[in-house]
């Protein structure tokens, strides 16, 4: 917007020179009490804050104007911050009874959704990422940072599909990344999954600019220091940064580090995997009902519940931290009293990890503070409490600095009850500060001469009402009701009527207060001076306090395992470097905790001579369930959790691949056929021989000769090349002909147990195929209408009876089995064979004369 600042008040041009500035951003421009907003931007504000819309000035000067209180900012901040605008604080910069002429006033902070510190705005158990990406050379850069936290990391990745699991991990509330990528097609792909994309200039993503940016900030020779290798690491997070130093105008000092990762650290769950897996968040509305975090999270802290999440959607590929965590819970699982006495001791913890923050932002209240030190006072506790602990985990907690210098300070400078507003004093101990001392004696003893003199008053007049009170507009005077009106005497020099009252001053009254006054002015001044420099030397200490947080955080997450298995039956799982995955009487940790009636254990064994189960049975026999079970009971294996399990040994797992067949996913936009098969062409590029698969009615989606083609196909390539840890469940009961041709493969099927033309679901899973849908039965169960389900089993016979359909599959299984034994080339490289995979097969296989003639055969029948 352009302005003719010749028409403008001094005010309004200097708002007029900042909005210009900050074209796209919503302009907050504190004038006293009021935050304002003008023009666009106040229409802007009005229909979001559904607040009124005025106008200031006049004529030429007329402008549209909203404005919102300034102790309530922190409501509105956040309602701007949820709709996605980017806001611009403009404060004052100067006292306005001080200042010559206008105010001095400029930008103090940009807040964008990716950078909140405030408590009220922020979700407790969730972090709140900003991520940032570059792209160079067909490889990513990757960082992201929680600036309420201090957490920041750096990874690079080489698909886009990598891209999208990472942003499905971190979840960031906003994305930045270079202008020139704006329009690059998985950038859309990202904002149709209604990410914020915002895009920052293209120059602070250059190598030296952005090394030079990690450099200053962290005071470092070299960016080597943190292990920053790749120039993606160091591009991504140095632009990151300058984003964050560009819009907090802060020193960001509890950024203290970056942290490269790289992705095969810990197990990979792609995009899909995680939704359809519902780890943390559920499909149907994105909340955590329902999702494995709700299941077994009996965490405390928030810290402890961010931690967990992390946790969950990081898996460790690291056998030494999965049995230090294994072996640490085992320990607390033994000494129940002691695990309840950390329980309660950890729920004393206030989220310091953000307290923290705040407090080296200058603006963490004297609350915040009370609470960073009794949280700092649990430490000693803790350790006392696990003294006799022997395990490697609990031993380290047992070792943190205890950041006695910070609860030192807090508890000789901060009162333990103190208000929640920095600026109105009654914050600092007395005893800690002389000159502070002094001005309070004064101020009290004043105010003790105010209580006399009102009693003299009362006696000299004989008016036993007689008040003095205070105002912010008067200041002190006496008060007489109106009744006792004529006995005020001369002396009084009446100030103000009020309905029932008349309020009076004296000469005596005014002295003593502008005594008051000054004291109580300098009094809030110098406790306003003293809390910040409190602030500044605690924020000294950024690094120690994020430690203990951190630690703390573990211990919490361990602590809710031990609770978990405790209370849920979980137990100690063998993890190995073995292929094998071996669960005995395995339950899903989800449905189990739902499902009002008994769970049903089931048994897996996957090794290297059974590493392909094809698992049969009617809709809602319980496939799904069991798949989801296994890797559940993997997944949390490697978190270093117990397991729904009577036992289980599992060889680390690199990733886990979890796919749904086209019906059961709600994607929207592309055809979920498409996104079905996008995604298997994922898992069959990428699985390795030490993944594990489940596939859920992978191929329903197409025509039925298709569907199964492609199950067949893809099965095979899975046996013949991945040879990964596979359960496919499926309908086609004719994939169960794939053990006549690999003997990895193993048939199963989920009892059923048939009486009188019902079924009862045995949810069992047992060894062997079937050929039976039972689809009519499961109508029955849904309520099909009675003469739909007569017509549908009067065909069924039908077709039994001719046995067409058998023949037909039987037919397509031999035509299929031979063609491809003559089709499939002897394996050169894995790449040439994943050539093999191109979905257009499928389309070829249509259009064989075989696939014709069976058609016929059926439209003759
Ligand atoms: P499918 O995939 O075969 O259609 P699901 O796995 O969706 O079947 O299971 C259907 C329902 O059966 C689940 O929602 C659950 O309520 C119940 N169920 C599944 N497995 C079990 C089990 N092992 N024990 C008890 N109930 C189960």
């Amino acid at each position: 917007m352009s302005f003719n600042k010749s028409n403008l008040t001094p005010a309004m041009r200097q708002y007029a020179d900042i909005k210009e500035q900050y074209p796209n951003a919503v302009v907050l421009f504190r004038m006293g009490d009021f935050y304002e907003t003008f023009y666009e931007d106040a229409k802007t504000v009005s229909k979001v804050l559904d607040i009124v819309l005025t106008s200031r000035g006049s004529g030429l000067k007329k402008a549209p104007l909203a404005g919102i209180p300034y102790h309530a900012l922190d409501q509105y901040l956040a309602k701007l911050i949820r709709a996605n605008y980017t806001v611009v604080m403009v404060e004052q910069l100067e006292d306005p009874k001080l200042a010559k002429g206008i105010v001095k006033r400029g930008v103090v902070r940009i807040v964008t959704p990716g950078t909140i510190i405030e408590d009220t705005m922020l979700e407790k158990a969730s972090n709140n990422y900003l991520l940032c990406i570059d792209f160079e050379q067909k490889k990513f850069g990757i960082s992201s940072c929680d600036i309420s936290t201090g957490e920041f990391v750096t990874t690079t990745v080489d698909t886009i599909q990598q891209v999208f699991a990472e942003v499905e991990k971190y979840s960031p509330a906003e994305i930045i990344i270079p202008l020139s990528l704006e329009n690059a097609m998985f950038i859309e792909e990202l904002k149709k999954k209604s990410y914020l994309i915002n895009t920052h200039d293209d120059r602070f993503y250059v190598i030296e600019k952005a090394q030079r940016t990690i450099q200053d900030h962290f005071k470092l020779q070299s960016v080597d220091a943190f292990g920053l290798t790749h120039p993606l690491n160091v591009s991504s997070s140095g632009a990151l940064l300058s984003y964050l130093k560009e819009t907090q105008m802060n020193t960001l000092s509890h950024l203290s580090s970056i942290r490269p990762y790289t992705i095969s650290d810990s197990m990979i769950l792609d995009a899909a995997t995680q939704r359809n897996l519902e780890l943390v968040k559920n499909i149907k509305d994105q909340t955590t009902r329902g999702t494995l975090f709700e299941t077994i999270n009996f965490t405390t802290t928030a810290m402890g519940q961010r931690k967990l999440k992390q946790w969950l959607l990081r898996p460790s590929l690291k056998l030494k931290t999965i049995e230090e965590r294994l072996e640490s819970v085992s320990e607390l699982t033994h000494d129940q009293i002691t695990l309840d006495e950390i329980k309660s001791t950890l729920d004393e913890v206030q989220d310091i990890q953000r307290i923290i923050t705040r407090i080296t932002y200058g603006n963490a209240n004297p609350k915040d503070l009370v609470g960073l030190k009794q949280s700092l006072l649990v430490v000693p506790k803790l350790k006392k409490l696990l003294a006799s602990f022997k395990s490697k985990k609990i031993v380290t907690i047992k070792e943190i600095n205890e950041a006695t210098n910070v609860t030192k300070l807090i508890e000789e400078s901060i009162k333990q009850e103190p208000p929640i507003t920095i600026r109105e004093g009654n914050i600092i101990k007395d005893g800690y500060n002389k000159e502070l001392d002094e001005l309070r004696e004064i101020a009290y003893s004043t105010k003790d001469w105010l209580q006399k003199f009102e009693q003299q008053e009362q006696k000299s007049t004989n008016i036993k009402s007689l008040k003095v009170k205070y105002n912010r507009v008067f200041g002190y005077f006496i008060e007489v009701t109106k009744s006792n009106l004529h006995l005020v005497p001369s002396h009084y020099t009446r100030k103000q009527t009020q309905a029932n009252s008349e309020r009076y001053i004296t000469d005596e009254l005014k002295q003593k207060e502008s005594l008051i006054l000054g004291a109580e002015d300098k009094i809030q001044n110098l406790e306003y001076d003293l809390y910040q420099s409190i602030l500044k030397e605690i924020s000294l200490h950024t690094k120690t306090v994020q430690n203990i947080a951190n630690i703390i955080s573990e211990l919490d997450c361990l602590v809710s395992f031990a609770e978990c298995a405790l209370q849920k039956r979980y137990f100690k799982p063998d993890v190995t470097n073995d292929y094998n995955i071996m669960i005995n009487d395995g339950r899903h940790p989800v449905v189990e905790s739902i499902e009002r009636g008994e769970f049903i254990e089931n048994d897996v064994s996957l090794d290297q001579g059974s590493n392909l189960h094809i698992i049969t049975g009617p809709n809602m026999a319980g496939k799904s369930t069991y798949l989801r079970q296994v890797a559940l009971i993997v997944l949390l294996a490697q978190i270093g959790s117990f397991v729904p399990a009577r036992s289980a040994s599992i060889g680390l797992v690199d990733r886990i691949f979890s796919r749904v067949g086209a019906y059961d996913d709600l994607s929207m936009g592309q055809s979920t056929f498409m996104i079905e098969m996008t995604e298997t062409a994922n898992i069959l590029h990428n699985a390795t021989n030490k993944s594990l698969i489940i596939l859920d009615e992978i191929g329903r989606g197409t025509s039925t000769y298709d569907g199964f083609s492609l199950a067949w196909a893809i099965s095979e390539y899975v046996v013949d090349i991945l040879k990964s840890k596979t359960l496919f469940a499926t309908h086609y009961h004719q994939l169960n002909k794939l053990t006549d041709k690999y003997p990895t493969v193993k048939n199963f099927h989920v009892a059923i147990q048939e009486d009188q033309k019902e079924i009862i679901f045995l949810r069992k899973i047992q060894e062997g195929g079937t050929d039976k849908s039972y689809g009519v039965h499961v109508a029955k169960l849904a309520g099909l209408p009675q003469s739909v389900i007569e017509r549908a089993k009067f065909m069924m016979d039908i077709f039994e009876h001719d046995k067409i359909i058998d023949q037909i599959h039987s037919q397509v299984i031999a035509d299929f089995t031979n063609k491809t034994e003559s089709k499939i080339e002897p394996i050169k490289t894995p790449h040439e064979k994943k050539a093999e995979l191109d979905p257009t097969i499928s389309k070829k296989l249509n259009k064989k004369p075989i696939q014709k003639s069976l058609f016929e055969v059926v439209d003759n029948a």
